[in-house]
C-alpha cells in the first residue's frame, strides 16, 4: 500500500497537544504548541499543514 499524505503524523490516543517545529529544513517554523480538536481528533499546523491525528482504536 501507498502512504499518500505523508504530511499525517499519528499520535498517541491519550494526547491532547501536540508540539510542531516543521522539522525538515525548508518547513522549519518556531516551535508550537497545538490542540489536538477533541471531536475531530486532530489538529492542522497553520505554519507547516502537518496533520496531527490521533490513533484510532
Ligand atoms: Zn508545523
Amino acid at each position: 500500500m501507498i502512504n499518500t499524505n505523508k504530511n499525517t503524523i499519528k499520535v498517541e490516543s491519550h494526547s491532547e497537544k501536540v508540539s510542531c517545529n516543521g522539522e525538515e529544513g525548508d518547513l522549519g517554523h518556531p516551535k508550537i504548541y497545538l490542540v489536538i480538536d477533541s471531536k475531530r481528533g486532530s489538529v492542522t499546523c497553520p505554519y507547516c499543514g502537518k496533520l496531527y491525528k490521533k490513533k484510532s482504536n
